[in-house]
């Protein structure tokens, strides 16, 4: 029998559940990938279907130099899947869950009308490395606080080992009845090319998250703790495209890092660095479980307080503009949204402090950033940015408490030491010095003349006082909090 592996976000032949039972159950295996943007719920941006069109590419090859391939539709999931079962004689589906509340119901949906149709969906848990659904803390409720979560779940996990590959995939007689679209005809990507850059950074694909993956050593675990948090530094694995799109597989990820340990270890030092690295993945996991709790943490505020918040009129768009162009006047939010639209990421300290500042100094919603970063980040994950958003705007399950205002000039003074990062992607302000680079408007006249800059024409004049603002954001948090 033929069975068809309806490939989403599992884009990898290495640990993928469908592809394993397949070769187990089927004579032939048809992979299908489908693009029903309108059943995504919110819809994924420029910069995530850029990704998609080169993984699915990846992929293909990946599948060809099998003896296989990747066979493209678009159209309603539901009806493609039954056209494409009908076609090839099969009466099952394999595929992998998406762990969104949105997937979730378009996935049941589907399963019961292909069943009328006797054909079998079945379903495998990948993705994640616990039943987000299933987690609950004594009193038999779902967790709203990390800590208390990761101590419960981290002492349980103990994911397999990965799988190999299948060698052989053979193809159905006939080569797959219902010609395939190709690539360009799914339209994935945006008209205009401002994403042709990313690929100076980026290689999409399991052979590169592979080759990824594999380069993170001891010495790179044992160093996360202390360098994960310093923008110009290599020190996170910049696994996450990777990771969204199933390239990896998380049970892979967590093993490559669990058993690390750097040659003639002796002690615990390199263990922490471990733990830490293993707690960030925790807080994807956690992110996903806030999300079975509130499909819609992408636009309303877990504390309910926050729908009455008194954010700022910016009848022409004019805040927001600045902050998304990069154009704040403060270097380390601007290099951030630089490196946010060059790259397609941005580290996370910068993440927080360009979030705060645009919720907090700026007062505009946080939901702006939200869907700014959902358009332009490579590794948008509707429960990761969702999170990390409220988690800014101090209206999250659990967030930074709102009167914690990350003030970007300390910020940068700190996690960006020798303005190494600014400079980077500010290069107009490359001859201040350390201290002047964070915040060019105390740099005396002389200094900025001879560095060649004129504040307001090379580079803007700070579009807010940042401790007047810092004061009105509490103000209209004391509003909202009775
Ligand atoms: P590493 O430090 O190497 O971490 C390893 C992996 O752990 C990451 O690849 C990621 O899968 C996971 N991880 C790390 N930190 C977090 C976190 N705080 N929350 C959830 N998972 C985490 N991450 C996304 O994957 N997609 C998003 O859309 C996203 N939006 C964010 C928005 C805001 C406002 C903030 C503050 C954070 C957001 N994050 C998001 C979390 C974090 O910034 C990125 O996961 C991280 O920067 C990815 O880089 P890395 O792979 O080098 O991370």
């Amino acid at each position: 029998q033929t069975a068809i592996i309806w490939l989403r976000r599992d884009l990898r032949l290495q640990d993928q559940p469908a592809f394993a039972a397949a070769t187990k159950i089927a004579d032939y295996v048809l992979p299908l990938y489908i693009h029903a943007p309108h059943e995504e719920r919110p819809q994924a941006g420029a910069a995530s279907r850029w990704w998609l069109h080169h993984s699915l590419s990846s992929l293909r090859q990946e599948l060809r130099e099998r003896g296989s391939d990747l066979f493209l539709d678009s159209g309603s999931s539901t009806s493609t899947l039954m056209r494409w079962a009908q076609a090839n004689s099969a009466s099952l589906v394999l595929c992998t869950a998406i762990s969104e509340p949105w997937a979730e119901e378009r996935d049941n949906k589907t399963a019961a009308e292909l069943a009328q149709a006797g054909i079998e969906l079945r379903i495998t848990a990948d993705g994640l490395l616990t039943d987000p659904h299933a987690i609950r803390n004594r009193s038999n409720t779902p967790y709203r606080a990390f800590t208390p979560f990761w101590r419960q779940v981290r002492g349980q996990l103990n994911p397999p080992q990965a799988k190999p590959a299948p060698t052989s995939l053979p193809p159905p007689p006939g080569h797959a009845h219902n010609s395939s679209a190709e690539l360009e005809q799914l339209n994935l990507l945006d008209r205009v090319r401002w994403y042709d850059k990313f690929a100076d950074y980026w290689q999409p694909g399991s052979t590169a998250a592979s080759h990824r993956l594999a380069r993170l050593s001891p010495e790179f675990f044992a160093a996360y703790p202390d360098e994960r948090d310093f923008p110009a530094q290599p020190g996170t694995s910049l696994l996450s495209p990777h990771i969204h799109f199933g390239e990896l597989s998380i049970r892979e990820v967590w093993h490559q890092a669990a058993h690390s340990q750097p040659e003639n270890h002796s002690g615990p030092a390199n263990h922490s660095g471990v733990e830490t690295y293993l707690a960030e993945l925790g807080w994807r996991e956690f992110a996903y479980h806030l999300l079975t709790q509130q499909p819609n943490l992408h636009s309303y505020p877990v504390d309910r307080r926050f729908a009455a918040m008194p954010w700022r009129d910016d009848p022409d768009n004019s805040l927001y503009s600045a902050w998304h162009l990069g154009q704040t006047g403060i270097p380390l939010v601007d290099a951030g949204m630089k490196e946010l639209w060059a790259t397609g990421w941005m580290h996370n300290r910068v993440r927080m402090v360009v979030g705060s500042f645009l919720v907090k100094n700026l007062r505009l919603p946080w939901q702006l950033g939200e869907e700014y970063f959902r358009d332009t980040l490579v590794d948008w994950d509707l429960a990761s940015n969702s999170m990390g958003w409220q988690w800014v705007a101090g209206c999250g399950a659990d967030a930074a408490p709102y009167f914690r205002i990350f003030n970007p000039v300390r910020q940068g003074e700190r996690f960006d030491p020798e303005g190494e990062y600014v400079r980077r992607w500010l290069p107009q302000l490359g001859a201040l010095n350390k201290k002047q680079i964070h915040q060019p408007w105390t740099a005396p006249a002389a200094t900025l003349d001879s560095a060649g800059i004129r504040l307001g024409k090379d580079y803007p004049w700070p579009i807010t006082d940042l401790q007047s603002s810092r004061r009105e954001a509490l103000e209209a948090f004391q509003s909202i909090k009775g």
